[in-house]
């Protein structure tokens, strides 16, 4: 079997960045992505600014397209109380449909081959040859050097590694849709709703995504997503609101479950984790994006600077943990915060009451620029 260098198992952000990047370097390297671009993925869509600088020095920030700043951040409760606060940071909108595909149009040129319609299901590292083999959905086999897990949230590969949070089920549903709506440009929301939570955010060309995390519960209660909106969703008048005044542009909305947070390993069995496969930020946080394009740039970097596998595994691990740790558990505990009866009341009124508190907390959620 020839062996290849490098193999990254999934084509997200965090696996695009690092295939941008080995390829640049010179390095021979093999993106396995189970779809075909362009497409689209459950993801609010919103981008914090920590990694603007990063992404435009490296030539890899869609700027062609009609993307705009957001610089404001609406909290809204479950009864409809709202507030409004500068963020921070601050961030912009692009949909994964395009940004995706234009990153992987950019990893083709940086000279990164790619695998597309092909599911890896099996990892067995060989500790004598010191190499991987990886078995895809139609049984065939690639052996390489290094490997990096770029696969997102939850994938085949980990129930074959065992992973521990694959036995346990989340409760939660991500659902996105895009829209046409008048709506501010330059605003983030974040609007409450008993059991979740639902994100509006302009992406290029003048649309708009409109994603929320909801309850599996909810859904089987009320039969139908249309339904659970209805139900739940719209106790919010400003959820309401946005449902009646929106011209829905999928014909069905993207919706996926099993969505996970428990802490896991940024390295396994000899992959560096890359992503939410090393651990997923709460999507309220609106981090998981600049996590994904970090986290892959450190992976390439690991393989860049170092020869040795044990070197290689020390600087990843010790670079994530120093990057990721914290902000993943603020993340966990500031989700505790939303979609419970009463508490996005207190949550409103305390930024309205304590705009300073609201800034340290997005504040730990965020990282320092890449
Ligand atoms: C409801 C919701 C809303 C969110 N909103 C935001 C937001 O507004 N802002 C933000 O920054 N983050 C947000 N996030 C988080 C963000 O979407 C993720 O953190 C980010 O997409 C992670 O990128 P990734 O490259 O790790 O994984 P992904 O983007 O999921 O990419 C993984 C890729 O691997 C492929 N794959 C999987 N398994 C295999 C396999 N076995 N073989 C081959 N290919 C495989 C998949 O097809 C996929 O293309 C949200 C998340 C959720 C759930």
């Amino acid at each position: 079997m020839q062996v290849q260098d490098i193999i990254i198992i999934g084509g997200g952000l965090a696996g695009l960045i690092a295939a941008n990047l080995l390829g640049k370097a010179g390095k021979r390297v093999l993106v396995i992505e189970k779809k075909a671009y362009p497409f689209h993925r459950v993801c609010g869509e919103y981008i914090s600014n920590e990694v603007r600088d990063f992404l435009m020095k490296e030539e890899l920030f869609p700027s062609d397209l009609d993307i705009g700043d957001i610089h404001t951040f609406q909290l809204t409760s479950t009864k409809g109380k709202s507030v409004s606060m500068p963020l921070d940071l601050g961030g912009f909108g692009v949909s994964r449909y395009a940004l995706d595909n234009f990153l992987y149009h950019k990893a083709k040129k940086n000279g990164a081959e790619f695998l597309l319609q092909h599911q890896v299901e099996e990892v067995f590292f060989d500790d004598q040859g010191k190499k991987f083999i990886l078995t895809l959905g139609d049984s065939s086999q690639l052996c390489c050097n290094h490997l990096i897990g770029a696969y997102g949230k939850r994938s085949k590969v980990d129930k074959f590694l065992g992973r521990g949070f694959m036995s346990q089920r989340s409760p939660y549903i991500g659902v996105k849709y895009h829209i046409q709506i008048d709506y501010d440009p330059n605003t983030v929301a974040l609007h409450n709703f008993e059991g979740g939570y639902c994100g509006i955010n302009r992406v290029e060309d003048g649309i708009f995504n409109l994603c929320y995390l909801g309850s599996r519960e909810q859904l089987r209660a009320a039969g139908t997503i249309e339904q659970m909106e209805v139900d739940f969703l719209w106790k919010n008048p400003f959820l309401k609101s946005i449902w009646k005044n929106s011209e829905f542009l999928f014909e069905r909305p993207e919706v996926i479950n099993e969505i996970n947070f428990s802490p896991k390993q940024p390295v396994e069995n000899h992959i560096l984790m890359a992503g939410d496969a090393a651990g997923l930020i709460t999507p309220l946080c609106g981090n998981g994006m600049a996590i994904a394009i970090h986290t892959g740039k450190l992976a390439a970097e690991a393989l860049i600077k170092f020869k040795e596998r044990n070197e290689i595994e020390r600087f990843y691990t010790s670079k994530w943990n120093a990057h990721f740790k914290q902000r993943l558990w603020v993340g966990r505990n500031v989700q505790r915060l939303f979609g419970a009866k009463g508490v996005s009341e207190f949550s409103v009124s305390l930024i309205k009451r304590s705009p300073f508190i609201a800034n340290q907390i997005m504040k730990r959620t965020h990282g320092e620029a890449v």
